[in-house]
């Protein structure tokens, strides 16, 4: 049988692109490699109250297990700043159930979902993608006309078709544990940066309520040893973690470049963590990669209402794409390396300048979990944080 479209891989960008062109009435059938939508999850769970508007969801109940109102900065010396602006800022969410759900909205739209179908090859004819074998299944060929990949970080079906990918050395492993019986303010997410914390990233502890909390840590390697390291000797988390009991782990790939320069080849795209639609900062690209995705959907189905233009009209999202986020992930990319091109005593040095010179109250008042471009050039302009970034740039790591 043949389809008008096939999205490869069920997480949240796959998902929401297949709802967008399902919901317009073309046959979309979703490949997703595991048992379970969702399951196993890699994810710290934290998304932004206004980045949901943006997706337009409205989460049901069971799917948050917390809100917290900010964020907790720490420099490698303990200093640390609160960036909170009065509100419940983002919500923390079980993404086993927030992917199952994003898959039984687009099968109500008419998506059909399979699970257990690891797509191994695209079937080419004639210099375009023709379908798609699974892996195991030599003989069985599922068709379509347009093919979405939303294979995440991964990025083996995107090279395969000569579309760019991340670079390996933008992936970070992470490794992350929900712990019971932790001592935290279940209102706060609390941020750890550090040469000998987690070099090129940072390691966080999300509460979940009731003395839970999801403890991680991403780094350029060693994620798992660098997270055990911190739980027994780092003298705030080792507090934090007295007495904790792990309840399970898991471990993942966080992106921190920039998107790939092309997304779209023929009658094919890229979107999601397999298009780098991530936040350096943060490592965050459910909300991004959603609205991305979600803009991709309707691409498709603009696309295939048309018999011949399908890899013009699908080229399009490149263009689309590149006005609506490219800009921000530049300069969240930026900000992240400023910041991890710095030693311990750097980063020790812009934290506490943060906290006395003002610069939060730039961050409160422009500030946006999601969209953090605005602000980081705002930041950029602001002669506090000139001085604060010569201040700090004589620490600037020469080893990187
Ligand atoms: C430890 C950790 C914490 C994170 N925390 C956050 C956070 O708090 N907030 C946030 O916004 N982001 C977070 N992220 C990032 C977030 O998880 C990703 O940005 C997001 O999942 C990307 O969605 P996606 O749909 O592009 O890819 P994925 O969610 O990775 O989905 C891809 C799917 O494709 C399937 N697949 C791959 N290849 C094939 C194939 N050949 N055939 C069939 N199926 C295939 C995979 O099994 C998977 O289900 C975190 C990441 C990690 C590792």
């Amino acid at each position: 049988m043949k389809h008008d479209a096939i999205v490869i891989g069920a997480g949240p960008a796959g998902l929401l692109a297949a709802n967008e062109i399902a919901k317009r009435g073309y046959s979309v059938q979703v490949l997703e490699e595991h048992e379970r939508v969702g399951e196993p999850d890699h994810c710290a769970g934290l998304l932004s109250t206004s980045g949901l508007k943006r997706l337009g969801i409205k989460l049901p109940k069971d799917i948050i297990q917390n809100t917290v109102a900010g964020a907790r900065i720490y420099s490698p010396a303990g200093h640390s700043i609160l960036v909170e602006r009065g509100k419940r800022e983002a919500n923390v969410i079980d993404r086993k159930k927030f992917d199952a759900w994003l898959a039984s909205r687009a099968i109500d739209s008419g998506s059909e979902v399979t699970t257990k179908a690891h797509v191994g090859e695209f079937v080419r004819e004639k210099g375009k993608v023709k379908g798609v074998r699974l892996r195991g299944e030599k003989d069985t060929e599922l068709d379509a006309r347009v093919f979405v990949i939303a294979e995440g970080s991964r990025c083996v079906l995107s090279g395969s078709v000569g579309l760019p990918v991340v670079q390996k050395s933008n992936k970070y492993p992470a490794y992350q544990y929900e712990v019971s019986g932790v001592d935290i303010d279940d209102n706060i997410v609390e941020m750890f940066y550090g040469k000998r914390v987690a070099p090129g990233f940072f390691a966080w502890i999300i509460p979940l309520g009731e003395r839970r909390a999801r403890i991680g840590l991403a780094a350029r390697d060693k994620s798992k040893i660098r997270l055990d390291a911190l739980m027994r000797n780092h003298r705030i988390i080792s507090d934090r973690m007295k007495g904790a009991k792990i309840e399970r782990s898991l471990g993942g790939i966080v992106l921190v470049g920039t998107p790939i320069s092309k997304m779209t080849t023929e009658n094919v795209v890229a979107i999601g963590d397999t298009a780098g639609i991530v936040k350096a900062t943060t490592g965050g690209g459910v909300i991004l990669g959603g609205m991305t995705a979600r803009v991709a959907g309707k691409i498709v189905a603009d696309s295939l209402s048309t018999d011949d233009a399908v890899n013009s009209t699908l080229s399009q999202y490149n263009k689309k794409c590149k006005s609506m986020v490219f800009k921000e992930l530049g300069m969240m990319h930026l900000a992240q390396r400023a910041l991890t091109s710095l030693d311990d005593k750097g980063i020790d040095s812009v934290i506490k300048d943060a906290a006395t010179m003002g610069l939060l109250d730039v961050v409160k008042s422009e500030g946006d979990m999601d969209l953090q471009g605005k602000v980081i050039t705002r930041l950029l302009k602001d002669p506090r944080m000139i001085l604060t970034g010569l201040r700090a740039i004589r620490y600037i790591n020469p080893f990187l």
